[in-house]
């Protein structure tokens, strides 16, 4: 599976997360915190006219004149969220299309949505390249990576898959 968004995402939220989505083993459906996710992707795409587009593997949220905006439904894990989004700042810019990133993060019960901007470099186009090969040979493991059992599994999709 070529390296996309979601995978970065996934890595920095929990190697097996990575290592079982790239293998194939889905479980996302089934998951409370996905399904929360695609409404708000939803409610936005409704409300905006540059919504989902689609890019070789990637969906990108929106992209306006200035800006690529990526939204998240929490402020939980930001360092995936801006790995995520700086991938699709270098796929946008291979195929000749310059834009700052935007993440925006819409939580429940907050009446002011959180935003960060984040902007490719030199420094961190680099240092993506790198976190891409590190995905890429995580992924050629033969033994999926251990449990992590932190606070943040009982969020996650692969949850029952994990420890029940
Ligand atoms: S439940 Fe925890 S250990 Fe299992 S994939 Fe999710 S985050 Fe990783």
């Amino acid at each position: 599976m070529r390296v996309n968004g979601t995978l970065i995402n996934y890595y920095f939220h929990c190697k097996r997360q990575c290592w079982l989505h790239g293998n194939r083993i889905n479980l996302e459906d089934n998951s409370e915190e996905v399904k929360i996710g695609k409404a708000i992707h939803e409610v936005k795409s409704q409300n905006s006219t540059n919504s989902e587009i689609s890019i070789e593997n990637i969906k990108i949220d929106k992209l306006t004149k200035d800006y690529l905006v990526e939204v998240k439904k929490s402020d939980a894990d930001v360092e995936a969220a801006k790995w995520q989004l700086l991938l699709y700042l270098k796929i946008l810019k291979e195929k000749g299309i310059e834009r700052t990133g935007k993440l925006e993060f819409v939580e429940k019960n907050k009446s002011k949505n959180k935003t960060l901007i984040v902007n490719l470099t030199e420094d961190n186009s680099r240092e993506l390249d790198i976190i891409i090969s590190k995905i890429e040979l995580l992924l050629e493991e033969l033994e999926v990576p251990d449990i992590i059992n932190e606070p943040k599994c009982k969020k996650c999709a692969y949850y029952e898959y994990c420890y029940i």
